[in-house]
């Protein structure tokens, strides 16, 4: 039955429930104080087909936020393991998530809602299975902006003020749930702990589940477990690529913190880039630079190498036949992200030659961006429109460090660069004019913790939609941060 423009609940299904038992937990959202409703992601909701009406209902809002008996429901928490900054974890798990089930889309496609902040669960360890305010807004504004840039991620329906406070860094400070939504929260870390709790039967129903609902392609292959670990491999592969044409630094990329259909998950201290610099970490817990920007390939296939030792039992009986057989896709994932990321780049510059004068020009951009300690996405945005024929080259000439040097390099672009109007488009799709910026998402976090005031939470939430255009009101928010704006470090903000 669908009933999903009804006033009424939506979420009618719970598919994990035909895993083993061992990989979650029955328990609901704990009830809270006073729910109010922040925020509702209306765009989300018509694109997933739902009405908003049931969401904004006083039964809705409570559903939401941990307060009604969930007799007709079945809320899990999900266990899983990982590996945090390369040491592992047998025992993480939800421990302050809650999924309540899933909807399913008019092409009949189930998205999990999770709620985020909803209370403590058997894997809540020493915490309090709460989340801020701060967190919350921080999720939702840059998981909202990679669903502008068009990068595959989690999304966030819902924020819930709780009405009641949390205690972090020894101050009381307002308490949210974020209604978060997936196609699926899998990751490998999910496969660590099915194998170490049930060994191969455990890993082979998490991969049965996968085929079954995200990767149907390879279901009839008689190697369809290798073919799945594959197609995996190549989603992060892609995935990773993406993230960084944008500039992202995603910072945690913990084992349990990668989604095995090749979204991203779990935003903590990650962070859009203003100035470049390859190995750039905001992340305050990363202090070796693990998870830096142009780290990040090397660890999604350190990640992917993780994930293949609980896949090896169901390549073959053999383990060394097993472990052969891993090593062409995770061959692939390295072919793959170095063809996403060279294609990216040459689509953010506009060249399509590929000459070795095209080639060496394509090697040398990011270094000099970096010599030249050039704003990201200023530099690729002032190129998109010189490109499209406006008259920005002296204010790009000015952000060099020596003028010659910069009208050198313009002049040796413009001998690579194809000018067709196809071209030009295309790298307009590939340099956002917009991101969301350190500075930006901090004033907004600050505004809404400090002074109840949602202004710039709400304009950044429906600026970042269409990041390749920018409206006169919005001009504001392509600022790069002044000296004093700029934010150095990012947390966790649990
Ligand atoms: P994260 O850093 O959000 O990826 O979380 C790592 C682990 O810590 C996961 O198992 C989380 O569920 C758990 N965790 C994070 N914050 C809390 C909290 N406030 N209460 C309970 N568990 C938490
Ligand atoms: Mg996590």
């Amino acid at each position: 039955m669908n009933k999903n423009d009804s006033l009424s609940n939506p979420i009618q299904h719970q598919v994990y429930l035909t895993l083993p038992d061992d990989l979650y937990s029955d328990v609901a959202p704990v009830r809270v104080e006073q729910p109010s409703l922040l925020a509702l992601n209306h765009e989300l909701l018509t694109q997933y087909g739902l009405a908003s009406s049931w969401f904004e209902s006083a039964d809705g809002i409570n559903f939401l936020a941990g307060n009604c008996d969930y007799a007709e429901q079945h809320p899990i928490a999900m266990g899983y393991a990982g590996h945090q900054f390369g040491h592992y974890s047998p025992q993480l798990g939800d421990g302050r998530a809650h999924m309540l089930g899933q909807f399913q889309t008019q092409d009949a496609h189930y998205i999990d809602v999770q709620l985020k902040g909803s209370g403590r669960t058997p894997y809540s360890r020493g915490g309090d299975g709460r989340a801020t305010r701060g967190a919350v807004i921080r999720e939702y504004l840059i998981s909202e902006a990679m669903a502008g840039l068009g990068i595959p991620t989690t999304r966030t329906l819902a924020m819930i003020s709780t009405g009641d406070k949390v205690m972090r860094d020894y101050q009381m400070v307002p308490g949210a749930i974020q209604v978060r939504t997936a196609t699926s929260h899998i990751r490998v870390g999910s496969f660590q702990y099915a194998y170490a709790k049930l060994g191969e039967s455990g890993v082979k129903a998490l991969a049965d589940h996968l085929i079954a609902h995200h990767y149907p392609h390879v279901a009839d292959r008689e190697d369809k477990y290798a073919a799945l670990y594959e197609a995996i491999c190549v989603r992060q592969a892609t995935l990773v690529a993406q993230w960084m044409l944008v500039g992202f630094i995603h910072g945690v990329m913990n084992t349990d913190n990668m989604s095995l259909v090749g979204e991203t998950i779990d935003f903590g201290p990650c962070a859009f880039m203003d100035e470049f610099k390859a190995n750039k970490v905001f992340s305050s817990i990363d202090r070796e630079g693990r998870y830096a920007w142009d780290q990040q390939a090397n660890i999604g296939y350190w990640n992917l190498q993780r994930l293949a030792e609980t896949f090896l039992p169901l390549f073959d009986s053999d383990s060394d036949t097993a472990v052969e057989m891993a090593q062409a896709p995770l061959t692939r994932y390295i072919s793959t992200f170095q063809q996403a990321f060279e294609q990216g780049l040459k689509q953010k510059l506009g060249v399509t030659a590929s000459t070795p004068e095209a080639d060496d020009f394509i090697n040398e951009a990011l270094p000099m961006v970096a010599t030249e300690s050039m704003d990201f996405t200023h530099f690729f945005d002032a190129l998109t429109r010189i490109a499209q024929g406006e008259d920005e080259e002296e204010a790009l000439l000015s952000k060099f460090s020596n003028r010659e040097k910069g009208r050198q390099w313009l002049a040796n672009w413009h001998a690579v660069r194809n000018d067709s109007k196809e071209t030009i488009e295309e790298m307009r799709l590939a340099n956002p004019t917009l991101i969301a910026r350190n500075h930006q998402v901090e004033q907004a976090i600050e505004d809404a913790m400090e002074r109840d005031d949602l202004t710039l939470f709400h304009r950044l939430s429906e600026a970042l939609k269409t990041p390749y255009t920018v409206s006169d009101d919005n001009r504001d928010l392509q600022a790069a941060p002044t000296p004093n704006e700029r934010v150095l470090r990012t947390f966790c903000g649990t």
